[in-house]
């Protein structure tokens, strides 16, 4: 059976959030043309449905990183796939699922910026303040949450969960150090 620990954001909770997010962006893009990059692969869900919750012509490119071992994060960031897209005097809006200690998406912005956008917000489903060690600027935040180890919606566990249509807490027995990729 395909379920985890306790449920902390419900189906509903997210979907209502997350048109409120494609909303709220919307607005503040209009007459404009923004391009969405995804951090695969826990955004891959979040994405999907943030990008039909937003009424704008819009461009969406994938990246992916990898910088996390287990329930504590290593401190260094591969990145697996790059932006193969040219940003240069363009609205970008990073699209993440999780900010836990930053330094993934600070890495991310790093590279991004290099490439010379007008701008760059960052949306992420969920934020874990708690956890930061990098401080970086986030626009769009879904849910704080508090420091608990997560998964569903986009989030796994050893590549298990990323399909609950939910947010959850995982049950203790389930939890260990496993390889988390993004
Ligand atoms: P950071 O670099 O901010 O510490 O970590 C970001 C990445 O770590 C996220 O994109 C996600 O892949 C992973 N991560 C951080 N916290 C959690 C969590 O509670 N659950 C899961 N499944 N992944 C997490």
């Amino acid at each position: 059976m395909n379920s985890a620990g306790n449920t902390l954001i419900t189906e509903e909770a997210i979907r209502s959030r997350v048109n409120e997010l494609g909303a709220e962006i919307a607005r503040d893009y209009a007459g404009g043309r923004p391009v969405l990059v995804g951090v695969l692969n826990g955004a891959l869900v979040f994405m999907a449905d943030l990008m039909r919750a937003i009424d704008l012509p819009l461009e969406y490119y994938a990246v992916a990183a990898s910088s996390y071992a287990g329930t504590e994060s290593t401190g260094s960031v591969e990145i697996i796939k790059p932006l193969d897209a040219d940003v240069s005097g363009r609205d970008v809006i990073v699209v993440e699922d999780i900010v836990d200690t930053g330094i993934t998406l600070d890495r991310l912005l790093q590279d991004l910026r290099a490439a010379q956008p007008a701008s760059i917000a960052v949306c992420t489903l969920l934020n874990k303040p708690s956890r930061r060690v990098v401080d970086v600027s986030i626009k769009y935040v879904g849910f704080e949450i508090p420091n608990e180890f997560v998964v569903g919606y986009g989030l796994d566990y050893n590549q298990q969960y990323r399909n609950l249509p939910y947010v959850a807490t995982l049950a203790p027995e389930q939890d260990g150090q496993h390889r988390q990729d993004g």
